[in-house]
């Protein structure tokens, strides 16, 4: 006899951590940005190939949704993302946090949906370096 009922749940089935996911934001043809969920924190990574040259670590920010909740960390963290297309390299992307987090003090911060619109109007991939 042959035991075929496989219970769901599966205590050898691979699974994904639970307390990490990953996930591209804007097009992802473009790889623009990406949203990685650390336990309480949210880390995001710019793709800008501008902000590559410099060392090897990545262009990247981390917030933690435990000092104003995980929803304004997204939007600082997607507010910062955006900026970072007008800059040109990954220190000044970095020296963005600063007015990122003044924009959120003075209550200036544009809404999740506003920042997801913006992120899609991005047809330009890499943005043009100034000139
Ligand atoms: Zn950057």
């Amino acid at each position: 006899m042959v035991h075929v009922a496989a219970e769901a749940g599966e205590p050898h089935a691979k699974r994904r951590r639970c307390d990490e996911a990953s996930e591209l934001w804007g097009d992802p043809d473009l790889k623009l940005f990406r949203f990685t969920q650390k336990g309480a924190s949210w880390q995001c990574t710019c793709y800008n190939p501008h902000h590559q040259d410099e060392g090897t670590t990545k262009c990247t920010k981390t917030r933690s949704g435990a000092i104003d909740g995980e929803e304004v960390a997204l939007r600082l963290l997607k507010t910062w993302a955006l900026e970072g297309l007008e800059v040109f390299s990954k220190r000044d992307h970095g020296d963005c946090w600063e007015e990122v987090v003044h924009a959120h003090r003075a209550g200036l911060l544009a809404s999740t949906e506003e920042l997801d619109a913006r992120v899609w109007e991005i047809a330009e991939w890499p943005p043009a370096d100034g000139a």
